[in-house]
């Protein structure tokens, strides 16, 4: 018998966490999404902002985008979006428009989050498309890539700050 993938949610999850993984190794931070069409992923990609230097370069943009250039067609109806955050609401926004029929997200995003925790844009009965969401899959993978990321970052800028401060002292 060979050994055939479950390909459930936790196994495309882990994949968004791979492209998550890819955004930090470059300094962006660690946001990754995956398009899944019938068992298939159709796109990945990762959080580019700092990289592309344009606001709207979130991982699931970035990946809608994509989607959008397989299909030909701006209509996703069918796809399921897997992203290790929860979606803000421009993305939240946009993945409406799409027709994305599912989302599935990790951490929770008290902050901006916009599948249910400042509010929830998918699941709004006034908007003609309503979003299916499955929250908190591998939650505590894709938050501690997050906590791991901006820890690293304010260390960085503590050390930056105490070399600066020697310079100074020095030049005194
Ligand atoms: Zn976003």
């Amino acid at each position: 018998m060979t050994d055939k993938i479950i390909k459930n949610d936790q196994y495309y999850m882990q994949l968004a966490i791979q492209e998550a993984r890819k955004a930090e190794a470059i300094g962006e931070v660690p946001i990754g999404a995956v398009l899944v069409y019938q068992d298939e992923v159709i796109a990945s990609s990762f959080n580019l902002r700092e990289t592309l230097e344009t606001t709207a370069s979130h991982a699931e943009m970035l990946v809608i985008d994509k989607g959008n250039q397989h299909f030909k067609s701006w209509r996703l109806e069918g796809c399921t979006l897997y992203v290790t955050l929860e979606p803000c609401p421009m993305c939240a926004g946009t993945i409406v428009q799409s027709r994305i029929q599912r989302v599935v997200f990790g951490a929770l995003d008290p902050k901006a989050g916009c599948a249910g925790s400042l509010m929830n844009l998918l699941q709004d009965d006034r908007f003609n498309h309503q979003v299916e969401i499955t929250s908190g899959v591998e939650a505590e993978v894709c938050a501690s890539l997050l906590q791991t990321f901006f820890k690293q970052l304010r260390e960085k800028k503590k050390l930056l700050k105490q070399l600066k401060t020697r310079e100074e002292s020095i030049q005194e």
